[in-house]
């Protein structure tokens, strides 16, 4: 039968390609019945009062993948009811975020603003049905009145208004009559129901603010349980999938479209993603811009869509992250090195190879013919034969790593130190025969070296084996530049979880180092903003897209090349962190 789902169009024996989780179930389920004709509609619908996080990029890829999947469509929908928190600056980048993840909208960019007046038009249905009244509790008394989870709420005293005197004042309330906070739309539904959410829930508020696209249009603004069903009903939505807490809501949900008779899309609900070593709200995320704790909401430690796209992570591995942990009904906690192993295996495919060096000390090798430069074949991606290979320019003085080097190494350091011969990738075996030194400070700020002519491309004729390869460039073909490495933003992964230390507390105080003065190759200096490289043994970076320059570029660590997370995989025998 066919129920609506792509198959991999192998002509007869048709498989599913959707992986099955619990929502797809449900909607299957649907268009084996028929509920929804065999459509499927989803939406995407943030509220503007900040920048989106990679939860919401789980959310994303879910309704976005869901109408993918079944040929249906997925909406982006602004809930931007509550004026006072809301600003541009959200919308486009919210939009700019979407649009980087890879989905399309099309045409069905909405903003429940837009409904304002279809809105206000249900509301007076619900008055003139008996099913909403005006109450002239004040917050504080409504409150009072709601009772708790043990105790039944009691009936407002103006529970009892006619439809006429209410729908008269509702309109007045409209028309700015009345203080703001002064009276309140209200459903008529039960203050016994055991579900709070039931109890006569306030479902319009008087309130003077300007809102971001309606400006001073409005003094009365709807609350956001009864603004959403009517959105989704109005967009014709088929299911509505939100996350857990919402769970409570969905009898309201169903209540407010039963009684206005209109089209019922069915809520879903699922787990939220959390992570660990971070923190996701964007309330915490606004305090950290605020405090100055970070450098902005895309700084490249935040959790942020825009801060990951500015620490080069990839927009395909951030989808095959939230296709990895799946959607669950419970709540769970991922390690974050699932995220930075799909980073990883992501530039792994993709990042054409480099080398720099970023605390460099010289190397000069004492008999390449003075003056001398040569080229060697250097390959692109060994993950990608077709990015074939390139020249890098090589000669008799060198950067390496100051820490590639020992003068008086311990047993288990096999790399260069007095006597030693190690390979210079791609080019030569060298041997270490001095070193000179600062004499104020006895540091080391030159290695002297001598190479074997006869190694050339980095093997011995010999068979000779050395133990270590080390990663150079040559002092004549490089350019300095600025690199920023990245740590966890919170040193725990739990941040105010310990008993008597906030969330602000946990804070990694190495989370960012700079380090000026490395040394890439010269082709670097003209990296396009973002264009991500491995650098050989030391990760996977991007040319920052603020602050890098032609000529004085700056990169930022996206990743390391240690994969914690095979480690924890390996030692926990289930994949994905669900
Ligand atoms: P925050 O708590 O960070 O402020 P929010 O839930 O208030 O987030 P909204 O803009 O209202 O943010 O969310 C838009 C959509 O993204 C909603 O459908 C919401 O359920 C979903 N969403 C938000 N956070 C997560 C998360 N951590 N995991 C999965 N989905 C999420
Ligand atoms: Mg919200």
């Amino acid at each position: 039968m066919d129920d609506g789902r792509k198959t991999s169009g192998d002509g007869g024996n048709a498989v599913p390609e959707t992986p099955a989780d619990f929502i797809r179930e449900i909607i299957l389920e649907h268009n084996r019945s028929g509920r929804f004709g065999g459509r499927v509609h989803t939406r995407f619908p943030p509220e503007p009062n900040g920048y989106l996080h990679i939860g919401h990029a789980k959310s994303i890829c879910l309704n976005f993948g869901i109408a993918r999947d079944f040929s249906g469509k997925c909406n982006l929908r602004f809930d931007d009811t509550n004026p006072s928190r809301e600003e541009t600056e959200y919308v486009d980048s919210i939009i700019n975020d979407v649009r980087w993840l890879g989905f399309d909208w099309e045409d069905r960019l909405f903003y429940a603003s837009d409904y304002f007046e279809n809105l206000y038009r249900f509301a007076e249905q619900l008055v003139m049905s008996g099913k909403a009244y005006v109450c002239d509790l004040t917050a504080e008394q409504v409150k009072e009145y709601r009772g708790t989870l043990t105790e039944p709420g009691r009936n407002s005293p103006w529970r009892d208004r006619t439809a006429e005197e209410n729908l008269d004042l509702f309109r007045r309330m409209r028309a700015g009559e009345f203080p703001d906070g002064s009276r309140t739309l209200r459903a008529k539904i039960d203050m016994a129901s055991p579900n709070l959410n039931m109890r006569d829930p306030v479902i319009y508020r008087i309130l003077r603010a300007s809102h971001h696209r309606t400006g001073d249009k409005w003094c009365i603004y709807p609350m956001y349980d009864f603004a959403h069903p009517i959105s989704d009903s109005l967009e014709g939505i088929t299911h509505s999938i939100c996350t857990l807490e919402f769970e409570d809501h969905r009898p309201l949900y169903d209540w407010f479209l039963e009684e206005l008779g209109i089209h019922h899309s069915q809520q879903i609900e699922f787990a939220r993603l959390n992570l660990t070593h971070t923190v996701m709200s964007k309330r915490k995320f606004l305090e950290l811009v605020n405090d100055g704790l970070v450098r902005g909401w895309d700084d490249p430690r935040m959790p942020t869509l825009a801060g990951m796209r500015r620490r080069g992570y990839p927009p395909a591995a951030i989808r095959a992250f939230a296709e990895r942990v799946g959607v669950a009904k419970r709540d769970s906690v991922v390690d974050i090195a699932l995220l930075e192993h799909c980073v990883r295996e992501d530039l792994n495919r993709t990042a054409p190879r480099a080398m720099a060096v970023l605390r460099p000390v010289r190397l000069v090798i004492e008999n390449y013919p003075p003056g001398m430069t040569e080229e060697f074949d250097f390959v692109v991606n060994p993950e990608d034969p077709s990015a074939g290979t390139r020249r890098i320019p090589f000669s008799g003085v060198l950067y390496i790593e100051r820490d590639d080097f020992m003068e008086s190494p311990p047993p288990k350091f096999f790399r260069l130190s007095p006597g030693r011969e190690v390979r210079l990738r791609y080019a030569y075996l060298v041997t270490c025969t001095d070193v000179v030194k600062d004499p104020a400070t006895g540091e080391v700020v030159e290695i002297r070296c001598i190479y074997d002519p006869a190694t050339r491309g980095g093997d011995a004729p010999d068979g000779r084996r050395v133990k270590a390869t080390l990663h150079w460039v040559s002092a004549l073909h490089c350019v300095p530049a600025e690199v920023r490495l990245y740590e966890h933003l919170f040193s725990v992964p739990f941040p105010g979880s310990t008993e008597g230390r906030s969330w602000k507390e946990d804070i990694n105080p190495s989370s960012l180092e700079v380090l000026s003065g490395c040394m890439v190759e010269r082709h670097l200096a003209s990296s396009e903003p973002g264009a991500a490289w491995q650098f050989e043994r030391l990760g996977y970076f991007c040319a920052d897209s603020a602050d890098s320059r032609p000529g004085a570029p700056v990169f930022n660590r996206t990743v390391t090349l240690r994969d914690e997370w095979a480690k924890i995989a390996r030692s926990a025998p289930k994949d994905g962190g669900n």
